[in-house]
């Protein structure tokens, strides 16, 4: 099917086909050669996170039980806001596209390498995810192109000889294992493994008699087990880029984010708001937390009506929260002000908080926008104490405080305790960001595994955004049934 060689009496190993002209004449990376080519820091950073944004979701498809093809959905979706790939055509303008696409493609897959080669643990993930990409894209690939990439490799697997296909013991037993096949290729059977555990080749001598439907599993072995030599190489070099102190932040920065569930998201620096132009006003605030927020804005501004106050990273989390969310400088004042009320004086607030607001909003000392608290950072980073509101519930709640908790806020919009268990589940395999999600999906009336767009929970403010959407939408909707039938009364009158 996929080798040029023609049979004879001895076994074939297939002709490999070179490109003449294109630096990627294949959709299809088995990435075995570094890029050469000069690159920007920023380039080596945005690269690598929207390879991660497609690999995070790969990850969660798997804690979510999803299915082949609901995770192929996921990160066709993915891929096409991140990471397009357009299939090869002869036609110079693609060319001109198609190149630039996966030499995106290259690049970001050779940066994660050195971000997540440096343990075992990320290692592993990194393989996994890699695979699975890969298989996806297998399956998606035209299967022209997808046939010109598998002759312009060798993966060393050969078709039966004349005296094996004469061989009748041999040919029956093929036959038994895999009846109405009539084309298989022999490869040494630690090469599948995967096929060998499930029963799906028949083996003798050595080999492997893999039939032409699992071709491809020899494909994806080989790309897994290539890519695992390849990491533990590169964790070998991997010192010699300590001292780099401009690419050693960046790679420490994915491999946390990998490591948390999360890929990086998106920074939310400046007021997005909440997508409707409405202004937000402070006397907006409670009716907007009870709806639209996640539980660790939930949490903070329930600890914030409770104790009239937030101690210093609890009012970082939650200002910079709201001052993308759309809140002025001065709706701010007057929110934080009067969330204190008479606990402190005007004098005091004025001294010590509005400065500090003002601060937050770059109005003050270095004047820098600060962004908002990706999830990243508020799972990762200055961990809550005991009488601390901030941090994510996900990950800092016991089990027990985090299902009250999330029935006393979410009730009431539809999350209920038979919801829980799958959450809980999800919290234990430390995947906070899906427990999130599904939270999400539970309060907004939407299908399991469906999330923000297809996207899991990055950021506070991403959820925020994307409720407040639906919300306008659901409203939009019920206002032109409402529009609709006055006009059939309007008709009938
Ligand atoms: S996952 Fe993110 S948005 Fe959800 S509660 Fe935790 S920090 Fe907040």
């Amino acid at each position: 099917m996929f080798g040029t060689a023609s049979r004879g009496n001895s076994f074939r190993a297939n002709t490999v086909q070179k490109h003449p002209v294109h630096k990627y004449p294949h959709l299809l990376n088995f990435y075995d050669k570094p890029p050469l080519d000069d690159i920007t820091l920023d380039e080596f950073e945005t690269f690598a996170i929207d390879r991660l944004r497609i690999l995070s979701e790969i990850e969660a498809s798997y804690v979510r039980n999803r299915s082949y093809d609901e995770l192929k959905a996921i990160v066709k979706a993915q891929q096409a806001k991140c990471m397009p790939l357009t299939a090869s055509s002869e036609k110079k303008e693609i060319v001109r596209i198609t190149e630039a696409e996966r030499r995106k493609d290259h690049i970001s897959h050779f940066v994660l390498r050195l971000a997540f080669c440096r343990s075992e643990e990320l290692r592993r993930r990194f393989v996994k995810a890699e695979t699975s990409l890969f298989r996806v894209r297998y399956d998606m690939e035209l299967s022209e192109d997808r046939k010109r990439f598998l002759e312009s490799r060798n993966f060393g697997w050969m078709t039966l000889s004349r005296e094996e296909e004469r061989d009748e013991v041999l040919m029956n037993d093929l036959r038994t294992v895999n009846p109405g096949e009539t084309l298989w290729y022999k490869v040494r059977w630690m090469r599948v493994p995967n096929l060998v555990e499930k029963r799906r080749v028949c083996l003798k001598g050595g080999w492997a008699y893999v039939p032409s439907k699992e071709q491809s599993s020899i494909v994806f072995q080989e790309f897994e087990t290539r890519l695992e030599a390849a990491l533990e190489l590169t964790a070998k070099a991997l010192p010699r880029l300590d001292e780099d102190t401009r690419l050693m932040p960046v790679l420490d920065h994915l491999g946390q984010g990998f490591l948390s569930g999360l890929s990086v998201a998106s920074e939310y620096s400046s007021a997005e708001g909440l997508g409707d132009g409405e202004e937000v006003k402070a006397e907006m605030i409670d009716d907007l937390a009870e709806k639209h927020w996640p539980m660790c804005m939930r949490h903070l501004h329930d600890c914030l009506r409770k104790d009239r106050h937030l101690k210093h990273y609890g009012r970082l989390q939650y200002g910079l929260f709201l001052k993308v969310v759309g809140l002025s400088i001065e709706e701010a004042i007057v929110f934080w002000r009067k969330a204190f009320g008479g606990r402190i004086t005007d004098d005091k607030f004025n001294k010590e908080y509005k400065y500090n607001i003002r601060h937050s909003y770059g109005l003050e000392g270095k004047r820098t926008n600060y962004a908002a608290y990706t999830c990243q950072r508020i799972i990762t980073q200055n961990q809550p104490g005991p009488q601390d509101c901030h941090g994510c519930p996900y990950r800092h709640f016991s089990a027990d405080r985090l299902q009250t908790a999330l029935l006393a806020s979410y009730g009431p919009q539809g999350l209920s305790a038979a919801d829980l268990p799958e959450i809980v589940s999800a919290v234990k395999q430390e995947h906070f960001h899906v427990a999130c999600t599904k939270v999400f999906e539970a309060t907004h009336g939407l299908p399991r595994g469906q999330g923000l767009d297809g996207e899991s929970v990055t950021h506070p403010n991403q959820y925020a955004a994307k409720s407040r959407e639906i919300e306008k939408a659901k409203l939009e909707s019920a206002g032109a049934v409402k529009a609709e039938v006055k006009d059939d009364n309007a008709m009938e009158f």
